[in-house]
This record gives structure tokens, sequence and C-alpha cells, in this order.
């Protein structure tokens, strides 16, 4: 399975320029797209999976322009959207098996294996009964990607999943996704957060305000960060004055001031020692770059 992205542009009517020339191919396993919010990540997931029209550029699947293949595009993908909402009175099993209908799935047997196996994978069995619009938060979110993955797609796009889960909601469904990354499945996370990145995608890449930043591994995306990281412990006074040059990562009082972290080219005037990068460290410092490149 390879998803094949070219020269891909949306301009929304109002004139904004959502997405700039975007080149991306994405071949199986799990794929991160990062950025910061109004990146430009949701409008790239809707033209996937066909509810957005690009304004130009191409996305193939396999070879096929998904322009002209919606119908089997949409049967290929599951797909959970940012803002996604129950809109009918339907018990939470209910609702997976309307999902699985939907995805193709015309065995009742088949389905109704497939519903338990789901709602027990994302914690929900002794909910089934219940009505979805009555789950809290983060098991409607829960109930949101089942009902994603429920007819086994061959490609799982899923926006923002883990908004409005609490940290163990969130580690469950990182390893839920890890499992899933199955030799034949292509999955496409989009998030802001950058821990959703870090344990889990072999691929990723970073957009901002429309363009692509990064395309590559975490791995490598971290490696080009080193020699920019430091730490330093400065005065009140230089505190102030570096954070007009530098992002600051991190903050801690130290003595009659404070231990810090900062990302960039090496400090003159301070004693800072040289710290090894993560993928955070990595994330600002790209789109530090990526806004100096523009300034010029
Ligand atoms: P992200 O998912 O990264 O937060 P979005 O794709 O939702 O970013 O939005 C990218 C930009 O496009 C934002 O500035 C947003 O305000 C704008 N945008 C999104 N949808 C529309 C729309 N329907 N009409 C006009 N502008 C839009």
């Amino acid at each position: 399975m390879e998803i094949r992205i070219s020269s891909l542009d949306k301009t929304y009517p109002g004139g904004y320029h959502a997405l700039q020339n975007i080149d991306l191919t994405i071949t199986n396993g799990m794929f991160g797209l990062l950025g910061p919010n109004g990146a430009g990540k949701s409008t790239l997931m809707r033209i996937l999976v066909t509810l957005l029209e690009p304004t130009s550029g191409e996305v193939l699947i396999d070879g096929k322009d998904i322009r002209n293949h919606r119908r089997e595009v949409r049967s290929m993908v599951g797909y959970l959207p940012q803002d996604f909402r129950f809109f009918s009175r339907l018990k939470a099993w209910e609702f997976l098996d309307y999902a699985a209908r939907l995805g193709g799935m015309s065995d009742r047997r088949e389905r109704s294996r497939r519903i338990d196996e789901m709602l027990t994978s994302v914690g929900l069995f002794d909910f089934r009964n219940r009505m979805a619009n009555k789950l809290s938060g983060g098991m409607k979110r829960r109930l949101g990607i089942a009902q994603a993955l429920i007819a086994s797609p061959k490609i799982i796009i899923v926006d923002e999943p883990t908004t409005g889960l609490d940290p163990e909601e969130r580690i469950r469904f990182r390893n839920l996704l890890s499992d899933l990354g199955r030799s034949d499945t292509v999955i496409i996370l989009s998030t802001h957060i950058v821990g959703d990145i870090s344990s889990t995608c072999n691929q990723m890449a970073l957009l901002n305000e429309g363009e692509l930043v990064y395309r590559g591994t975490p791995d490598q995306l971290v490696e080009g960060t080193r020699g920019f990281v430091w730490s330093a412990v400065v005065t009140q006074e230089q505190y102030d004055r570096l954070k007009l040059d530098y992002p600051v990562i991190s903050t801690i009082p130290s003595g009659l001031g404070w231990e810090i972290q900062f990302v960039g080219e090496r400090p003159s005037g301070i004693d800072a020692v040289e710290v090894a990068p993560n993928l955070e460290h990595a994330y600002v410092h790209y789109m530090e770059n990526n806004f100096r490149h523009w300034d010029l």
C-alpha cells in the first residue's frame, strides 16, 4: 500500500492558503503528521479521505487517482475526524454495528464477533449497552477509534486522536495503534502532541503554516538537532535577555536564578553545556528555523 501526494495545494474559498506544494509518500506502517494548530493537518487528512477537493495537485493510492476512485477509497479507509460526534441515539454496540455495515461487513455473525473484539480492545465491553452519547469524553473518543478500525481498513487515518484522553488512555491508545501496524496497513496519525509521535511512528512529517518542514524518521529529526540544545544556569537578567533570541524549553529555579534548557546556535557570553536532543527539542528547532527562513 502506498499513498503518493504530489504538488498538493489547497486554498479555501475566501483565499486562505492552507496547504502549499505538498510532496509526500506514505507507505505501510505508522506515519506521524506533526504540526501546531492551524498548520493544515486536518485539511490534508480531509483531502486524503475525499471529503475535500484540493485546489491543485494529486493523490494516488496504489497508483490510482483518488478523484476518480472516491467510492473505492472510502471503502478502504477508516477515519476518525478531529470533531467526531455521535449523530443519533444508539447504544455503543449498535453504533459499531452501523459502522461495520457501512464498512461492507455483511455477515451478521462475523460482525458480532468483531464488535465484541473491538469493544474489548478499546476497553468498552462493559459499556456496550450504554447510549453512545451518554459515554464520558474519553470513552466517546475510544468508541470513535473503534468505529474507524472495525471493518479492518487498509488505511487508517486518525486526526488528533488523543485530544480529551487522560494520560493513561493516551498510552493505551498508542499501544492499540501500534498493535495494528500490520504489514499491509497504512496508519496516519495527525497530532500537535510530540509525545504521540515519539514512541510509535517509524516515519513522520512536520507541517507548519501549510508547508512541509521535514519528512523522514523521528530519529533523523532528533539527530539533525544535535549541537543545538543547551543547558545553562543563568541570572534573571541573563534569562530575560536570552529568551528574546532563543526558544526556552524548560526552566527550573536554581539558587537566585534559573537552570534552563534552550535551542539554537551556541550562545556567547554565558556558560552553556550541550545537551543530547530529544524529539521535543527537535520539533522546536525545526519550527524555529522555518520561521527564520520566512523572515529573510
Ligand atoms: P490543523 O488541523 O493543523 O489545526 P486545519 O487544516 O484545521 O489545521 O486548518 C488550517 C488553516 O486553514 C487554519 O488557519 C484554518 O483556520 C483554515 N481553515 C480550515 N478550514 C477552513 C475553511 N473551511 N474555510 C476557511 N479556512 C479554513
